[in-house]
């Protein structure tokens, strides 16, 4: 194996390595990728010469150190390092559970939805189909409305700014975003055509023909509570609710789920004031209360006037 070619591969693994300790359990690698990375190297051609595509651009979380110390995590089953021999399999990250059927269920859900041309408009404007990230194990899943064009981009939800505040109320509960699971109700961006820039709300139609992605991805995850942010998460969960300005802060029930509906991460970026803030805090403090984690006063007393 040429020095160039052990360079990249190299290179590669340890990008890659760097994305799962972020918490990244897969990333979309074209079949013909994969296939001209299984081919031996051709001697004189340049490292890349197997590959059509790169490899897709990393998904990185922005650093934010924790607020306090992380609980203990549910255990899953341990990933393999890298090691020299392996190069080639250590290119596919996998979806790791401490289950192999539900490891090979979600991975062939996962497949499907990242196939899918139902909505064919979707379908022709994205970039990424913008599946889900996180523990497929997690005790706690996150839902949103739809891919931005930030998650457009690096195909996981929840990166932009809305997706930075969203990953700082995580951390402030102690948890990181590799201990949770985070989905929307719709796995491709909405598109908005003749503009350049901007967001639209998903269709009835569109939520409806999605949702059943998101409804297998609870049933696989089970978690012991979902955290609706959002109307648009409220009421394609629950169905139509009485908004989401009535029904925060409310228990509410998915399939047997217990599901807090809270503001969407993007509103408090709107709307600034610390009364709105410590509303969002005090849905996710119920949340703990639910998963009995551990709460500290000073977690108790986040966004309240001095
Ligand atoms: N808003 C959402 O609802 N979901 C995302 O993934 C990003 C922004």
């Amino acid at each position: 194996m040429s020095d160039g070619y052990r360079q990249l591969l190299d290179a590669a693994i340890q990008h890659l390595e760097n994305l799962k300790s972020r918490g990244v359990r897969h990333v979309a690698v074209a079949p013909e990728t994969l296939r001209a990375l299984a081919l031996p190297p051709v001697a004189g051609k340049s490292p890349t010469a197997n590959f059509k595509s790169q490899i897709p651009t990393a998904v990185v979380p922005p650093k934010i150190e924790p607020a306090i110390s992380m609980p203990p995590k549910k255990s899953a089953a341990p990933t393999s390092a890298a090691s020299p021999k392996s190069e080639v399999s250590n290119l596919k990250i996998e979806i790791t559970s401490s289950s192999p059927e539900k490891t090979a269920a979600f991975t062939a859900l996962r497949e499907r939805a990242l196939a899918c041309v139902k909505c064919a408009h979707l379908a022709a404007s994205r970039k990424n189909v913008v599946f889900g990230v996180g523990n497929i194990d997690a005790q706690l899943m996150f839902v949103g409305e739809a891919p931005g064009a930030d998650e457009d981009e690096q195909g996981e939800p929840f990166v932009g700014r809305a997706g930075q505040l969203l990953t700082k109320i995580i951390q402030a509960t102690g948890l990181s975003r590799a201990d949770v699971y985070i989905a929307n109700i719709l796995k491709c961006r909405p598109d908005t055509p003749g503009q350049s820039a901007g967001n639209r709300p998903p269709t009835p139609e569109e939520r409806a023909t999605c949702i059943p992605y998101l409804q297998e991805q609870i049933d696989l995850v089970q978690p012991k509570a979902i955290v609706a942010l959002g109307a648009t998460a409220v009421d394609g969960l629950l169905g139509k609710s009485p908004g989401i300005t009535k029904l925060r802060g409310q228990w509410q029930t998915y399939r047997g789920t217990p599901l807090m509906p809270t503001y969407h991460p993007a509103y408090l970026l709107r709307n600034q004031a610390m009364s709105e803030k410590r509303k969002v805090w005090e849905d996710i403090l119920q949340v703990m209360e639910k998963l009995e984690m551990p709460i500290s006063e000073k977690q108790r007393n986040y966004f309240l006037k001095a």
